[in-house]
Order: structure tokens, then sequence, then C-alpha cells
């Protein structure tokens, strides 16, 4: 899957895997992105080469955080092209949720099953950034803090700042308790949360994502959403609330040619 909006750069390779196109079989069937799932590490290498071919971008190029809930942010340079891609090295840039870089041909990479995976391009001054934003990383403003990283690091302007909320656990399906709700809406202040009365304790985690953006700066027409729910749809997307926890990962990826 592609977002319009990224697809208009041409010195841009982005996408979003869905289940089709690789290798893995029965609950993993079948493009698997994850070690961790208890998928057979061949197959999802194997998996990970055939998106390399897709992209046009090197397998080595390509770098993977290892993913916990956090908002912890790490600047990507050539010395981290290759962490957490092949299973023997288990060298993921540790205890990450977001990554940036500003140098081309690296190939920034976000798992997800329901979490929101979040893209983001600053054409002008030459940025990208992927981001896991499920619903620790949410609360913890992990998609704002990028942008200010951004910013801070990188002298971005946030008008210029091109985003894709991706495919992930929609408002339809994304129940959750009091207690995480409050933290969540706490994230973008409550007097801006749509009033969802009739689903008290839905979240809609994409429009959260989206509305930390505006908060922070970017332009509302520079900001896309991918309205597919990933729990609705499990047998399409690799869903962890669909299947019960066992499943496999899909990537979302981004980089500078
Ligand atoms: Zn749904």
């Amino acid at each position: 899957m592609y977002f319009d909006n990224l697809s208009t750069f041409n010195d841009l390779v982005h996408l979003q895997t869905t289940r089709k196109g690789g290798f893995s079989e029965q609950e993993f069937s079948s493009m698997n992105i994850g070690f961790s799932v208890g998928d057979n590490p061949d197959t999802v290498l194997r998996n990970r080469m055939e998106v390399a071919r897709i992209s046009g971008i090197a397998l080595d190029r390509f770098v993977f955080p290892k993913q916990c809930h956090t908002a912890n942010i790490a600047i990507v340079t050539e010395a981290e092209c290759g962490r957490g891609v092949f299973p023997d090295k288990k060298d993921s840039i540790p205890e990450t949720d977001a990554l940036i870089t500003s140098r081309k041909n690296v190939m920034l990479c976000i798992k997800t099953a329901d979490c929101i995976p979040v893209l983001l391009y600053d054409p002008v001054r030459k940025v990208v950034a992927a981001i896991h934003a499920g619903w620790r990383g949410t609360a913890a403003q992990i998609t704002q803090k990028t942008v200010l990283t951004m910013i801070q690091k990188f002298d971005c302007q946030t008008e210029n700042i091109i985003a894709g909320i991706g495919a992930g656990a929609g408002l339809c399906c994304y129940e959750t308790n009091e207690a995480f709700y409050n933290q969540i809406v706490a994230s973008i202040g409550h007097n801006n949360y749509p009033d969802y009365a009739a689903s008290r304790h839905h979240i809609d985690l994409k429009e959260i994502n989206r509305m930390q953006l505006l908060n922070i700066g970017l332009q509302e027409q520079n900001i896309e959403i991918n309205p597919i729910c990933t729990i609705c749809h499990c047998d399409e997307y690799f869903s962890h609330r669909g299947s019960g926890g066992h499943t496999g990962r899909a990537l979302s990826c981004i980089c500078m040619k």
C-alpha cells in the first residue's frame, strides 16, 4: 500500500505491506516481516528480501529498531544501515519506536499488527521519519515528539512536512479501558477530542495521531490517513487483536533515493 501524498515525490520510496506476496505459512501467511513472533527466520528473511526487491532498495540499507512501545526516537546514519535486518545478528536499535534520517538510501522500517505506522517526509530539508504508534506510544506523544526532533535537529518547518498515517486498528474495533482512554485523550488535550459519546472507551488512534500532528503545526491537507482497520480486515492484514495475539507483522518503510 502507498500514500497518494508521499507518492508524488520522485525521490522517495515508501510502502506498507499487507499479508500478501510473501512466503510464510499458516498464521504468518504470507508476508510476515517479524522475527519475534515464532515464524521461520529464513522465511522472514526471504520476505524481507522480497520487499527489498520490490522497493529497489538493498536489504542491507534497511534499519529496524527493537520496538518497545516507548517514545524513544533514534537518528539514523550510515553506521546503522543493516541493523535489525538479519536474524542471527540481533542488533536492532534498542528500545526505540521512531527513526529519523537525513541520509539518502537508508530505509527506515517499522513493524505493526494493529498499531499505527506513521511516515513523515520534509521535502525541503530532505528528512524522513518512520514511527510506531501503539496506544502507549500515542499516549506518550511519540508522533509529536518525532516532529519536534525533526525541527530541533534538522531545522524542519512543520508547514513543509508531509505525513501518512497507515492502516491499523480503527475506532470501530479498538476498545480500551477508562484509564487508558483518559491517558490517550490527555495526549492531545481533552477539549480537542471529538465527542465519541456512544463509544466512550473506543479509541481512534489514527485520529489522535493526526491531531498530534495538527497541534504541532502540520497543515491539514498534508496529512493522509489510510482508513483500513486491520482488526476488521484480519484476513488481509496482520492483526494482533483480530487473531487472538498469534500472527505476523506488517512493514511500513520510507527512504529517500
Ligand atoms: Zn474495525
